[in-house]
């Protein structure tokens, strides 16, 4: 069954896709074709440009910053990682108009983020249910009702900035087991304005003509007889036995191009899945596979990039910290009505010589859908005031240029990262994974591979999650090829995952 030069399609030129269509070129397979829908690669690790910078729209911080992280290697390989400049102090401002103590602001919130991210084990809880109950029993141990009053606030804005990690509208939606499968790498860096570098990384030495842009998939026909048509020269004996060749996948492009495959590896974001396996699967995807693609949710964020002629903030400062001091932890969930509420968390683009003065304003979940629908007007007055509040003036100007990032709207992401909702198990993502094979030589005949954030247990909502869901498929086609030699990229990562 084992043919010899197996053609191999991927779809999707994001993170996974790349990454696996990389590791087929070295193991040695040489009829590797990409497809990507949109007219440029890199999926949601993606940029634009602002003012004199370019700005990474999608993924801007290593999660694990640490040699065993894959993308951490790779942008440390490449130098990128000495251009990481320090981050900066960070700032908290109250919603009456003053700042608050850093000290104590940055104490109540690392008492907060260890009980926020904390790894529940089977215990079937949301992190909304856990958070509420865990802080609550701090304040209660508290005296003074001023402290109290203090703490419920800071830890009401980690629970607004959890939202934010996970893309979430409400904290009592998410799973508080949602980790029990992460494998941690190490600690965050921000890696702003060279996270879209890694794309160029991985496209190195890959064969621009083996990657078709604007190539929109609407048909993945698998467990089929597909013949390519004879070729017009076919006189060679070599070539009359290419006109007999079959394959059992057969590719179908939204502009008609149809392209014939022994596998597929679809790369596709979980948004796509929702809105796309029940019609872009012939035969349709096998009911278990479904039910996964409907319970996982897709979240979403909102990255606002304000930019300015001056800063008003100092200039040392990394990040601005908003804080309602009624605010409190049991109530962490999104209000659209007072959307502005989770517009808490700013983030300043360091170093000034290369952005220049930009903020970037983080939203989640229904409050970033909601934003994606506003005018840059309306954002930019609204932005403005609400800073005017916490700043305690009002000569804060409105910003130059807005710029607001639109994932839900994004026909090919729709969304930005794939979060666990109470009640379904990491384990789910094992049975996205599963390939499909056909039913003719079953347990043999790999045709449909799966790769993609969504698909791994241990690293979803990440780039290197990414990343190594492709490795994993080329693996995966590798083994089957019985391809023992070990490509050099090859990190010890992929062995654990
Ligand atoms: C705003 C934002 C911030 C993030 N922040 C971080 C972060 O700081 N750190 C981190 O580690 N991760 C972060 N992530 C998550 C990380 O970017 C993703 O997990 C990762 O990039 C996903 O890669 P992927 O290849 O699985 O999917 P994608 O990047 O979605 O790639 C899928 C590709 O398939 C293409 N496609 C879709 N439909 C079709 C079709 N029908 N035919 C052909 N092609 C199609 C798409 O255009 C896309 O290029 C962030 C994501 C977003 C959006």
């Amino acid at each position: 069954m084992a043919l010899r030069n197996p053609c191999i399609v991927v779809v999707g030129a994001g993170v996974a896709g790349l990454s696996a269509a990389k590791k087929l070129k070295e193991y040695g397979f040489n009829d590797v074709t990409v497809l990507e829908a949109s007219e440029k690669v890199g999926g949601r690790v993606a940029s634009t440009t602002l003012g004199n910078a370019c700005v990474d729209t999608g993924a801007q911080y290593i999660h694990g910053a640490s040699e065993k992280n894959p993308v951490y290697c790779l942008l440390k390989k490449s130098g990128l990682l000495n251009q990481v400049p320090d981050m900066g102090t960070e700032a908290f401002y109250s919603n009456k108009g003053h700042k608050v103590d850093a000290n104590f602001a940055k104490r109540a919130y690392e008492d907060g983020e260890a009980i926020i991210q904390h790894r529940g084990f089977n215990t079937g809880k949301s992190l909304g249910e856990h958070y509420a109950e865990k802080t609550q029993g701090v304040i209660d141990s508290l005296q003074d009702k001023d402290e109290k009053t203090r703490m419920q606030s800071v830890f009401a804005l980690v629970g607004k900035d959890m939202l934010i990690d996970v893309g979430a509208s409400d904290l009592h939606r998410v799973s508080l087991d949602s980790w029990q499968y992460y494998i941690n790498m190490g600690d965050s860096l921000n890696v702003a304005g060279l996270m879209f570098q890694l794309v160029d990384i991985l496209l190195k030495d890959f064969p621009k003509d083996c990657l078709l842009l604007k190539r929109e998939v609407s048909q993945i026909k698998w467990d089929g007889t597909f013949s390519a048509a004879p070729s017009p020269t076919a006189h060679t004996e070599a070539a009359s036995e290419e006109k007999v060749r079959q394959y059992p996948v057969c590719i179908v492009c939204e502009n008609g191009e149809e392209i014939l495959a022994d596998h597929v590896i679809v790369t596709i974001s979980l948004g796509c899945l929702k809105a796309q396996a029940s019609s872009l699967f012939i035969p349709s995807l096998p009911t278990e596979k479904m039910e996964v693609i409907d319970k996982l949710c897709f979240g979403n964020i909102a990255k606002i990039f304000l930019e300015y002629e001056e800063a008003f903030w100092e200039n040392e400062v990394g990040t601005i910290s908003l804080i309602y001091e009624d605010d409190t932890a049991a109530s962490v969930s999104t209000n659209k009505m007072q959307w502005i509420k989770n517009l808490q968390y700013f983030s300043v683009l360091r170093p000034k010589e290369r952005f220049g003065n930009i903020l970037v304003g983080w939203c989640p979940g229904d409050i970033a859908d909601l934003i994606e629908t506003m005018t840059d007007d309306e954002l930019s007055t609204a932005v403005t005031d609400h800073l005017k509040m916490f700043f305690g003036h009002s000569n804060i100007p409105q910003p130059k240029s807005i710029l607001s990032t639109k994932w839900r709207s994004n026909k090919f992401v729709k969304g930005t990262y794939t979060f666990l909702p109470v009640g379904v198990d990491g384990q789910v993502m094992d049975t996205l994974a599963q390939p499909l094979v056909g039913s003719r030589c079953p347990g043999e005949d790999l045709q449909v591979l799966f790769a993609g954030e969504a698909t791994m247990k241990t690293l979803y909502g990440t780039v290197q999650g990414a990343l190594l869901s492709g490795h994993r498929e080329a693996d995966r086609l590798a083994a089957h090829y019985k391809k023992t030699a070990d490509p050099t990229s090859t990190t010890s990562l992929d062995k654990q995952v």
